[in-house]
């Protein structure tokens, strides 16, 4: 069997250079050999042309041990992975009766008659092994060719990820043989340091291989994700530990979570476990953060009106606070005019929706305001501000947002409220 240490991905349809669907299969196929530790070094894209086609596959037979092709692989005269790959290995296809006989049967089983063009998906060239297609017509190929010194593998997958899953996973996967190295990895998910901020105190650990450091801007904060290789689980797992010490440290104060933690999973599982219950009252978010608390499951079999979230106003305008007894205090105003009176405003929220829902934490946001231009020339202009109260007091802070983006600056200020509450619940 031939060990595969490093493949490449070449997506075949000109839909995907198109923007017209999205390359799943390339994220699929990266997911899977990234899990063997294969390195992929390069992943290609390229539409339905003969000629560029063969390019993709020879430049990648060059470099790497594997190819796995999808798409292409269809009846019509526009699936030409077959003949790319007859080309690039110098081959010429013909048709195997038996591949045929079957096709034949699969059409007459459905008591249809095979279209002409379907026979080229009998094809075969000599150095490749059919791979059985349980769900569609296109079986696969599974080609063995010999560059330089060297053997190496092309797989060709059918696009539709229903056919090119199970075939990967049935008929490809036990033709090879992987690196006995494997991968230990885990990743520290932060708020508030910007990514290029946070690359700066990561600075001597991104550049480095093994274990390798890298940030990724999400929704949700920046995630770093240290991953280590190593002949065991065990080496691994020896080898990520200090390293992962070392950016917790690096990044005290800011690391909310890891792996698969949700943030506001993480908050409702606390306020559960404590018994405590939370109410927002929210003026700017549009209900971004009643969102995100919402979208956590809740436990199977929790009974209704047990969970920890009492209820969530969002609202612009006094009539609708007055639903919950609040009101926007008339001394500041409605809308803030400066930081100190949205924060003020914010804690005022926050500590009314807590009385009045008799919770054990309140959540504010206070409502968008701008600062006219004069006052603010060269600063973002749009600010609000977010309270959390509870036991161990209020706290609330100001803050300033770009002019535009109006729904990811609501995001990202629902993200800001929940890691305070979150910092809260975790320091009570
Ligand atoms: P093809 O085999 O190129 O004719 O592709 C058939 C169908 O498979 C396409 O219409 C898509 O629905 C799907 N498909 C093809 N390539 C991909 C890909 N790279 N990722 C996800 N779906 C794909
Ligand atoms: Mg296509």
């Amino acid at each position: 069997m031939i060990t595969i240490l490093r493949a490449e991905l070449v997506a075949v349809g000109t839909e995907l250079l198109l923007g017209e669907i999205v390359d799943t299969n390339s994220a699929y196929l990266a997911q899977e050999l990234a899990a063997r530790s294969v390195d992929v070094y390069w992943s290609q894209r390229v539409g339905d042309n003969r000629g560029r086609i063969t390019e993709a596959i020879t430049a990648a037979l060059g470099r790497s041990d594997l190819v796995v092709l999808c798409g292409g692989l269809g009846p019509t005269d526009d699936d030409l992975t077959r003949e790319a790959i007859a080309d690039a290995v110098g081959e010429v296809p013909a048709i195997d009766p038996e591949l045929e006989a079957g096709l034949r049967s699969r059409f007459s089983r459905f008591s249809r008659s095979m279209p002409a063009g379907n026979l080229k998906q009998a094809w075969l060239i000599p150095s490749a092994e059919p791979l059985a297609n349980a769900n569609g017509t296109a079986p696969g190929w599974f080609v063995r060719t010999r560059v330089g010194d060297r053997i190496k593998v092309v797989a060709a997958l059918p696009g539709p990820p229903r056919e090119l899953v199970p075939m990967w996973e049935e008929q490809v996967l036990p033709r090879l043989a992987f690196p006995a190295a494997t991968f230990a990895a885990r990743t520290l998910k932060t708020f508030g340091v910007g990514e290029s901020h946070l690359a700066e105190r990561l600075v001597g650990l991104t550049e480095r291989a093994n274990p390798s450091v890298a940030t990724y801007a999400k929704r949700d904060g920046v995630h770093v994700r240290v991953a280590a290789k190593a002949a065991d689980h065990d080496l691994a797992a020896a080898l990520l530990a200090p390293v992962v010490d070392e950016v917790r440290l690096r990044l005290a104060g800011h690391v909310w979570g890891e792996d698969a933690d949700e943030l506001a999973d993480l908050v409702l599982t606390r306020l559960r476990l404590t018994g405590h219950t939370l109410c927002v009252v929210d003026g700017a978010t549009g209900g971004a953060l009643t969102d995100l608390l919402g979208s956590v499951v809740p436990p199977s079999g929790a009974a209704v009106g047990s969970e920890p979230l009492v209820g969530a106003v969002i609202a612009w305008r006094d009539e609708a606070l007055a639903l919950l007894g609040v009101a926007y205090e008339p001394s500041a105003g409605r809308i803030p005019s400066s930081d100190s009176e949205a924060a003020a405003l914010a804690a005022h929220l926050a500590e009314q929706g807590r009385a009045r829902c008799a919770a054990d934490y309140g959540v504010g946001i206070a409502p968008w305001w701008t600062a006219p231009a004069e006052t603010a020339p060269d600063r973002p202009t749009v600010g609000s501000a977010w309270a959390v109260t509870g036991p161990g007091g209020t706290e609330a802070r100001a803050v300033t947002a770009p002019h535009s983006g109006h729904a990811a600056r609501r995001e990202r200020l629902a993200f800001t409220a929940l890691v305070a509450l979150w910092t809260q619940l975790s320091t009570t």
